[in-house]
């Protein structure tokens, strides 16, 4: 059942929807690198606006009650200038240099932050342990399978000491939901054990510590990092790097080099956030096999519309969680997620 809320929240960001580049003097206008001052004022127009639709939930509906769609003026691009001829390839292929490149990923930051304003990290945790592990958990799965598997595996084992006294074949059952179990078993017993003899049984707040416990890898570090610890940190995962190639940040396929690429484009204060409002785009719209492109808010400032459905009632329907009406990945959300919770397991 789709809620009037997610319904409202699909419309404002069909209502924030452009039409993009596709090609011609308008994509030439959009991308041009020089008016610096006309994109932050598109910007900030944009701004103010996603704000008052969020304190306004019609906002962006005609007085008819039709959702608006805005559209670029004949001959003109979004900022109003007219159309030159200089610039004609696609943003972030060629024709762009690395200042308008570095600006437009600035922009496609703030943009994101209008829409995902409750943008946050989609696994239930309580302390740094339990984030940890819900991290390692979260390999080769949904977050939202993750939620639902560890509250019971924290009651069970709510500490490193307990987890790294936990018979083998009793944690394997209670993580067998998440798939990998033997694997993971090994890894949260090991990751544990350590953490109880070699940090007190407290999870580190660096780096190169983290990324010594068995299990952990830069991405989980990161993660663990940026909102645990408040560090700023880049979370490069398969959601994060598909998006960053097709707004033609990096053509890089490492998680590291996209990583080291991306930290030299986007401001560190906003890693995190960054990483965040990515991740919520790419599971919301920016899909893997269809991105919902006729309903994208940042579809001006992307290269790659066209990839998925443009067509506005189409793409709609490819919404998902909030977006979509439907319930999110967390069993507890945070207090401004505009969707309802995730149910939990059947049967626990
Ligand atoms: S590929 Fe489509 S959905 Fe993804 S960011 Fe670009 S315009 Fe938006």
């Amino acid at each position: 059942m789709v809620s009037s809320q997610g319904s409202a929240l699909g419309e404002q960001v069909s209502a924030r929807a452009a039409r993009p580049p596709e090609s011609g003097p308008a994509a030439a206008e959009a991308v041009d690198p020089s008016p610096a001052k006309p994109a932050r004022k598109s910007a900030t127009k944009a701004a103010t606006k996603a704000a008052t639709s969020r304190k306004t939930p019609t906002a962006g509906k005609s007085a008819a009650g039709k959702t608006e769609v805005r559209k670029p003026a004949s001959g003109k691009s979004e900022t109003g200038k007219p159309a030159g001829k200089a610039a004609v390839k696609p943003a972030g292929r060629g024709a762009e240099s690395r200042l308008a490149m570095v600006r437009r990923a600035r922009r496609i930051n703030r943009e994101l932050a209008d829409v995902y304003y409750y943008a946050h990290p989609e696994l239930d945790f309580e302390n740094p342990f339990q984030l940890l592990v819900a991290t390692v958990l979260s390999a080769q799965t949904t977050d939202l399978r993750v939620n639902q598997t560890t509250p019971a595996l924290f009651a069970a084992y709510p500490t490193p000491e307990d987890m790294a006294a936990a018979p083998p074949e009793e944690l394997e059952e209670l993580i067998r939901p998440t798939g990998f179990f033997r694997n993971k078993t090994k890894s949260l017993i090991g990751l544990s054990t350590a953490l109880r003899d070699r940090f007190d049984g407290e999870v580190p707040g660096r780096l190169e510590d983290l990324v010594s416990l068995p299990g952990v890898g830069r991405k989980t570090a990161f993660v663990v990092l940026g909102n645990a610890f408040g560090v700023p940190g880049l979370t490069v995962d398969t959601h994060f790097g598909r998006l960053v190639r097709r707004w033609g940040l990096t053509e890089q396929e490492d998680p590291d080099r996209v990583e080291a690429e991306i930290a030299e484009i986007i401001p560190k204060r906003e890693w995190t956030m960054f990483s965040h409002r990515t991740i919520f785009h790419g599971r919301r719209m920016c899909h893997a096999r269809k991105p919902a492109c006729g309903v994208c808010p940042i579809a001006p400032l992307c290269p790659s519309y066209g990839v998925g459905e443009t067509d506005e009632e189409k793409a709609r329907k490819l919404l998902k969680y909030e977006m979509g009406g439907q319930p999110g990945q967390r069993l507890k959300p945070p207090p401004d997620y505009p969707g309802p919770a995730a149910p939990p397991l059947a049967g626990r």
